[in-house]
This record gives structure tokens, sequence and C-alpha cells, in this order.
């Protein structure tokens, strides 16, 4: 898929912008001073698939705790910080590898010189974020209803005090809580700034909503080649923001290795219990590394169809399935073995 073509930024070891891949990133949710919870948070988020994680700096306590965090840790770090640009400083210094902060939110210009001057020096990028609870009050007060521009705007703002001192390695972030203005306002920063996008919706939901909400404000943005690195923001554990983040880059073409599962929703012609194995596949399928599709169908109706189109499926009959290859019926199977059976194909592929 053609790409936006944005400015490539380094983050410690990996590069964002540009064309390379969408990066896929969390963030941590426990305090950052619990330095032995945060890294073994950081280093499970990484074998699952998360490119990037990032860390809430509340207080020098957190600050000071970078240290010991990036000595223990494989991939780079964020700290998010809001109002407190010596927080910021003692994390640049302590070896994070990017910060997002606003500037307007820091105080006088001399504020903003030192933490741009020691960004240059240590070569640290700064993601400006906007999301649509903190919004520049010039821009938006809150008394009507906020617009995908005004987040932009807000962005703009940022983004010219830092140009102002001449630092440009910027990442952007807006994210309204909201799928419409979260389209509108990435569109209009898309357009106008040559910097990667950092795409997300803000406080999307538990689970169940947040795949939705996240999907329908994702997946045209990614689509049309807008984006460089996501999250899924869900309010459960990071395992699942990664997972998702994983599924959703997958399904739109944009995720090497990775498998993909069809499955049908059963109807009246099922004559096995398919849910629970389609759940199962789903699960073992997690840990599994290859392109590989597989399909898992209630009935021969459909199935047959469905399975040409993957490199394994199966099919179920009365108590039992059959067992096909890109299409090709290769035999018959009893509905208890068919997992171990399709688990034992999946490795064989
Ligand atoms: Fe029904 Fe067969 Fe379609 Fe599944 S594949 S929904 S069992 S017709």
């Amino acid at each position: 898929m053609k790409r936006e073509e944005t400015k490539q930024i380094k983050i410690g070891n990996v590069t964002l912008g540009g064309q390379n891949k969408v990066l896929i990133q969390s963030m941590c949710t426990t305090k950052t001073s619990n330095v032995i919870e945060v890294i073994k948070q950081i280093n499970r988020a990484a074998l699952l698939g998360a490119d990037l994680m990032r860390v809430s700096i509340l207080d020098m306590d957190d600050a000071e705790a970078i240290k010991e965090i990036m000595s223990n840790i494989s991939i780079p770090l964020i700290a998010d910080i809001h109002f407190d640009y010596k927080l910021a400083i003692k994390c640049i210094e302590n070896g994070i590898r990017k910060i997002r902060i606003n500037p307007g939110n820091i105080g006088n210009e001399e504020n903003i010189k030192m933490l741009v001057d020691k960004c240059k020096q240590y070569k640290v990028p700064i993601r400006i974020g906007v999301n649509s609870g903190s919004f520049d009050k010039d821009i938006h007060n809150y008394e009507e209803k906020y617009t995908g521009e005004k987040l932009f705007l807000s962005a703009k703002k940022h983004v010219e005090i830092l140009e102002k001192f001449g630092f440009y390695d910027i990442v952007i972030s807006l994210k309204g809580s909201s799928v419409k203005e979260t389209i509108e306002a990435n569109k209009l920063a898309s357009e106008y700034f040559p910097y990667p996008l950092h795409l997300g919706v803000t406080e999307a939901g538990v689970k169940d909503i947040s795949l939705i909400r996240s999907t329908a404000a994702l997946a045209p943005l990614l689509l049309e080649g807008i984006g460089d690195t996501i999250r899924i923001s869900i309010s459960a554990d990071v395992d699942d923001e990664i997972i998702a983040a994983k599924r959703l880059l997958n399904d739109l073409g944009l995720y090497e290795n990775y498998p993909t599962l069809i499955s049908c929703p059963t109807c009246g012609r099922t004559q096995v219990d398919l849910t629970p194995l389609a759940n199962k596949i789903s699960n073992y399928l997690e840990t599994v590394k290859k392109p590989i599709k597989v399909a898992v169908m209630g009935c021969v109706v459909n199935g047959p169809g469905e399975s040409k189109n993957a490199d394994i499926g199966v099919a179920g009959g009365k108590n039992e399935f059959i067992l096909f290859k890109k299409g090709e019926i290769i035999k018959k199977v009893k509905e208890e073995e068919i997992f171990d059976l399709l688990v034992q194909e999946i490795e064989n592929f």
C-alpha cells in the first residue's frame, strides 16, 4: 500500500515515518517508579509485538526510574510528561528515546529553549499530543462541541513553537474520543504537516467498544496511507492493545508474518460445536508467526468455498469435520480430534 511520505524520525533503534512499517505502541499501566513491574510490562509487550512503549512521568521518582528501566529493555521508551519541563529534561538525561510534551504548556520561552536544546543534544524527538480532553484554552473552551479542525489547530500552535526554536524532530498525535473528529483532524494534519502521525482514539473505552471505535477511526486513515504508528487504547491489559493493533494492521495488509482466521457465525445448518473450536484456534494462532490463512466453517455449504481462499480449512458435518487444504478435501476427522489435527497442520505449513 502506498503510504503518505512523512519525515523519518529516529526513536532509539527504530525509524518512524517515511515508508517504514506502521509501528505498534502501547502504554504501561503501573506507576513508572515501580521499576520492576514496568520492566516486566515493557518486555512482555515487546515479546507480543510492541515496537514502542510509553510511560507516564508524574514526579521526579518516575523520571529517576528511567535510567534503570532503560538498561533492562530492548525497545524504545517514550516518556509522557505534562507541564513540567524539568521532568522531561531529567528523563532525557536518563536515556529516554522520545518525549511526549506540548511546548505551549510548559511556561516561558526560556524553559522551552532549555528543553529543545536538551532534545537536540541527545537526539530525542518530541511528540506533540493533542486530545479532546486537553485543548488549548484559546482554541477551544469546552462550551460547544469540539471539532477535528480545533484538534489540528491546537497541534499547529505547539508545532510552530518548536519550529521557531529550529526543532523539527516532531511526531504529532491528534486524538478525539469520537470517530469523525479523529479522522477529520488527522486528514488535515496529513495534508499540512510533513511530520509522522501517531494514530489513536483517546479514552476509547472497554474492549468491545474500543475495538469498534478504534477500527472505525483508524482504518479509513490507514487505508489512505495516513498514520505511521498506532495505539489501540483499551480499558484493559496492555496485551489486549497490542493484539488488537496487530490484528487491525494485518487485516489492512500492513503487517507481515501474522495469521488470519476466518470463522463462520454458525446457523441452523451447524451440527458441530463450532464456536469453542474457533476460539481455541484463535488463541492458538496468537502464538504463530506465519502469514497463514485458516478457515473454521460450520458446514459444507460455504465451507469449501471459503476454504479455497484459505491455506487450511475445516468444515463441519454431523459430529465430524472435513479438512481442506487450498479448497481440496484431504480427509474426514472426528469432532473431538479436529483441534489437535488443525494445530498439527498449521505447524507443518
Ligand atoms: Fe451456516 Fe454453513 Fe454459513 Fe456456517 S458456513 S453460517 S454453518 S451456512
